[in-house]
């Protein structure tokens, strides 16, 4: 089988992971598989590369970007030691390492100077998580006596468009993965770095949070493999979040289109435009778990399947707002909505869910929290207090989604979902639906967030496991 295998940050951890996760390629290997492997940082790597970028760009001082450097030097360096254990392997990985961190640094201290930090240099600082561990990973491959060589998302083909922390795979990016990577499948076990691609300019970009999840599946469309699997900390992706309900159970199977909404609705074990490449060449997506490798975990597939719950899991989106706009007279003024919407999407936010009240005297949405000024600075620039009387916003709510796609056509699930809600004294800030009945999601305080997950979670008896019944 042609597999894509993508380690997330978790599992890729520290050296002794790193060597458990080449132990695992170089088994899949000698069984006949060809593989390629995409590499998220080492776990936290990702946020303090972030966090010191920030740190350079507003406090200027170069002796925090030394102690960053001494930090990440020495991160790398156990972990080379721990995870490649032939000398000769060891050597030359550390040297490819140590350029890379001084280039980081150069870039750090550029930032000291400037004061400013652009999305692009973000993405380019960030790119080094990746950059650092997918050495890490080959050489680890290659002290096992496995052949393997190290690409970057742009060496390996990705092309993308130039949205920094948010870029997407140009349509030439799967003619070229096939070109550069195909022809050295059959010899070597190829390593990516997952998360960063490059704009046709060669500059670094990156596929936004978790975007290594997204590396694999537009590798795995590319190259036309047979499967893709994602390695992460969990035994799959489950009925809720194990860390909100320890009670959580391994959904076995579930479709392209439930896997979407529950990625888009906050279950952030997959990024939301994951399933998007793998879907259109029908590859099958496992996510299964690194530490528990026997474990089927789960498959993702096209078709959908009834399981004996019709709701198959519940997810939670944490950092979100509420804006709520009203006036008294945006009833039966046409194009408001229009405006609106045109008005958010040149200031770039991205919105979560709206809902409209039948009076029409309001209407309220939810973006990310990230978005939140952006979204507000527009408004006020779009509406200048004719129409739209109040713009308020409001940071302590979550949205919860119930997911499955026997609810399209199963009346009642709505009643349930906000009965059961109703029972435990849980209010309810504002419904939607989504047009594909794939889900219900609705907007709760935050404090209440974790309590509504339960409650629905123990609704729909998910705790039992949910197998599978009959095909759709
Ligand atoms: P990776 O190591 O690939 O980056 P993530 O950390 O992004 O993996 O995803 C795994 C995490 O997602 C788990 O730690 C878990 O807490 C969280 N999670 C949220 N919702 C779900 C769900 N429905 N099923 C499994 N994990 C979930
Ligand atoms: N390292 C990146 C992140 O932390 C990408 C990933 O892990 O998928 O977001
Ligand atoms: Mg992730």
């Amino acid at each position: 089988m042609k597999i894509v295998m993508k380690f997330g940050g978790t599992s890729v951890g520290d050296g002794k992971k790193i060597r458990h996760v080449a132990q695992l390629l170089k088994r899949y290997h000698e069984e006949g598989n060809q593989i390629v492997v995409v590499t998220s940082a080492l776990g936290g790597v990702t946020d303090r590369l972030l966090e010191n970028a920030r740190l350079a760009s507003t406090k200027g001082k170069v002796s925090l970007v030394k102690e960053f450097k001494t930090e990440l030097t020495n991160k790398h360096h156990e972990a080379v030691k721990d995870a490649i254990e032939d000398p000769r392997v060891a050597k030359e990985v550390l040297q490819v390492l140590d350029l890379r961190i001084e280039e980081l640094e150069k870039a750090l201290i550029g930032i000291c100077y400037l004061g400013e930090l652009t999305s692009r240099s973000i993405d380019y600082i960030s790119s080094y998580g990746e950059r650092l561990a997918a050495p890490i990973v080959s050489g680890a491959v290659r002290s096992l006596g496995a052949a393997s060589i190290e690409y970057t998302g742009g060496e390996a083909g990705i092309v993308t468009t130039s949205d920094y922390g948010n870029a997407r795979p140009l349509e030439k990016t799967y003619e070229l993965v096939l070109k550069r990577l195909g022809c050295r499948l059959e010899s070597h076990i190829l390593v990516v770095t997952g998360f960063i691609g490059e704009n046709e300019d060669g500059i670094i970009t990156t596929l936004g949070r978790s975007g290594s999840d997204f590396s694999a599946s537009i590798l795995g469309a590319a190259l036309k493999a047979d499967e893709i699997w994602l390695w992460k900390e969990v035994n799959g992706i489950m009925t809720t979040d194990p860390r909100i309900v320890p009670e959580a159970k391994t959904i076995p199977q579930i479709s392209y289109a439930e896997a979407m909404e529950l990625s888009y609705f906050g279950a952030n074990v997959l990024h939301p435009r994951t399933i998007e490449p793998a879907m259109r060449e029908h590859i099958p997506v496992r996510v299964k778990n690194t530490f528990n490798p026997e474990f089927p975990g789960t498959l993702v597939v096209a078709e959908k399947f009834q399981c004996r719950h019709v709701v198959k899991a519940v997810s939670l989106i944490k950092n979100v707002a509420l804006i709520n706009i009203s006036g008294a007279e945006m009833p039966g003024t046409v194009g408001t909505v229009a405006r609106l919407f045109t008005a958010l999407a040149r200031a770039g936010v991205n919105i979560v869910m709206i809902s409209q009240g039948s009076s029409e005297s309001n209407l309220s949405f939810v973006v990310s929290e990230s978005h939140v000024e952006s979204a507000l600075k527009a408004l006020h620039a779009e509406f200048n207090r004719e129409i739209v009387k109040e713009i308020t916003s409001d940071r302590n709510v979550c949205v919860v989604a119930v997911v499955g796609a026997g609810m399209a056509g199963t009346p009642g699930v709505a009643k349930r979902v906000f009965g059961a809600l109703g029972n435990s004294m849980i209010n309810i800030i504002m419904i939607s639906q989504g047009s594909s009945q794939y889900n219900i999601s609705f907007v709760v305080r935050e404090g209440d967030a974790f309590a509504a997950v339960k409650t629905l979670h123990d609704e729909f008896e998910l705790y039992n496991g949910n197998g599978i019944e009959k095909k759709l």
